[in-house]
């Protein structure tokens, strides 16, 4: 069986107990190195072996993963945040299907989460922004023509970028000239929820500049919106004395 487990964001305890009780049963751990926090192999059993994917190819993950699956011995693929975004997981199930090897998938908490608790922000403020969108800047995966950074700016709604922060001038433009508005609040968490997470609030305009100067450009999320800053949104309905909902009567008006 081979388990497909999000490491969340940095954090040793960030990760769910599922995630825990796989990571400390596993024979073997197959480990995105690049990004997930070291910290949790601790978790491991003592004779765990373990196995870098930065290094590895797809081929060879594959590989470890039928070697291991004809031993019946227990495979965790540890990604980063949650597998589901910018994680390449289709690729391996896909595989792991064709090879007739069952698998199963446990969510884990994504950056951008992490990144919003560094953060202490909401990002679906009422009355500013009741969307986010999740986007990268081309690097060398291609993304489709129709989801261009300029298409989405025009939204002026919480965009998240991933993968993104070495490209930072770039992309102030391509926000601006869809736009959004140069002094629009923008943020840079780097290693979110890790000890060495720094977070930065600047403006789309100064995007660059404040990358640059701390040395960042990656393993960081960039975070554009007026949600970033204490600001004038609209109390939710929800908790609002005056609004009935499906567990409470409204107060009247006297
Ligand atoms: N599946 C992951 C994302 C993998 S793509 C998730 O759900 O978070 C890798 C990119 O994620 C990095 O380049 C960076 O943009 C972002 N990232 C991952 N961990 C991060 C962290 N702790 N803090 C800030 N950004 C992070």
């Amino acid at each position: 069986m081979v388990n497909f487990v999000g490491a969340g964001p940095g954090a040793k305890d960030l990760v769910t107990i599922r995630a825990y009780k796989l990571i400390a049963s596993a024979d073997i751990i197959i480990y995105a190195g690049s990004l997930v926090n070291p910290e949790l192999l601790e978790y491991a059993k003592k004779d765990c072996q373990f196995y870098n994917s930065a290094g590895m190819t797809l081929e060879e993950v594959i590989g470890v993963m039928s070697d291991a699956s004809r031993k019946g011995i227990e495979v965790v693929r540890l990604h980063t945040g949650d597998p589901c975004i910018y994680g390449a997981i289709r690729e391996q199930m896909d595989r792991l299907d064709a090879l007739g090897i069952p698998y199963a998938y446990c969510p884990g908490v994504s950056s951008f989460c992490g990144a919003a608790a560094s953060l202490n922000i909401e990002y679906t403020l009422p009355g500013i922004s009741q969307s986010i969108i999740i986007t990268r800047m081309e690097g060398r995966t291609p993304v489709p023509e129709k989801e261009s950074i300029e298409s989405f700016a025009a939204h002026n709604s919480t965009m998240v970028l991933f993968l993104s922060a070495g490209m930072a001038g770039e992309l102030s433009h391509k926000l601006i000239s869809g736009g959004y508005a140069g002094d629009t609040p923008a943020a840079i968490v780097y290693k979110a929820t890790w000890k060495e997470e720094e977070k930065y609030i600047c403006t789309i305009e100064t995007l660059e500049e404040t990358a640059k100067k701390h040395n960042i450009n990656r393993t960081a999320l960039i975070i554009i919106g007026d949600v970033l800053v204490p600001g004038s949104y609209n109390r939710s309905e929800l908790y609002n004395p005056y609004f009935t909902t499906g567990y409470r009567k409204a107060l009247t008006e006297e």
